[in-house]
């Protein structure tokens, strides 16, 4: 196990609250029981449903793009397991979850009352839409690859904010984007490229 954390230092993974976080996280708890062995492999698990819960470094280096504070109040669409919201949780004030996967998204509410989180909220629906009632997010992190940025993501962006969202077709490369906002004008950079499951939904 402790590989993994000497492997995401070496990667280039740098913040040490991003990394304790996730060293505090029992990443066995999140992914399908065949998955269990290979928890603390730097790989991507499946988790059910045709969906999978990401590589340890592209957690950390998604958390650590976020640049997240402790007042933070953030945006997550793609709860999966619950894992990356777990990472987020440990480090700002709140997280609103939103998964389209009723079943994943239920289980994961249930996982994650059971370790305690209780700044985590989950809806089941669309995360194209986000979850308006409790705009703006100081952070949008979206894990599941999009071919646009949704609109109304952008609209519930705060100025200054800044979301981390896969972009591209499903099952080719996608990019990794870096979206800030600053006087209503955005501005988004590609950090990686990545490979993650399809954004369902309104596209
Ligand atoms: N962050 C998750 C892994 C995400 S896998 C974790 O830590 O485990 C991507 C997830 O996005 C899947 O659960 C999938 O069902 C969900 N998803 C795909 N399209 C979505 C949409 N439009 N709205 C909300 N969730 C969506």
């Amino acid at each position: 196990m402790k590989n993994l954390w000497r492997q995401l230092r070496f990667e280039g993974i740098q913040d040490e609250h991003v990394l304790k976080a996730m060293e505090k996280l029992p990443r066995e708890l999140f992914v399908g029981e065949h998955g269990r062995e290979e928890a603390y492999e730097n790989t991507p698990l499946p988790i059910g449903y045709g969906q999978t819960i990401s590589q340890p470094y592209i957690v950390a280096f998604m958390t650590e793009c976020l640049c997240v504070d402790n007042e933070d109040i953030v945006l997550e669409i793609g709860t999966g397991s619950g894992y990356q919201s777990a990472v987020l949780a440990q480090l700002v004030k709140k997280v609103y979850s939103v998964e389209i996967i009723k079943e994943l998204g239920l289980s994961a509410k249930e996982r994650l009352k059971t370790l305690d989180y209780n700044n985590i909220e989950i809806k089941i629906g669309d995360g194209y839409y986000g979850w308006e009632e409790h705009a703006p997010y100081d952070k949008i992190i979206v894990t599941a690859a999009s071919e646009d940025i949704p609109e109304p993501l952008i609209e519930q962006l705060k100025d200054n904010g800044r979301m981390v969202i896969p972009i591209g077709f499903p099952y080719s490369t996608q990019h990794l984007m870096l979206v800030t906002k600053s006087n209503g004008k955005i501005t988004s950079n590609s950090l990686l490229p990545v490979s993650f499951v399809p954004f369902k939904g309104k596209h």
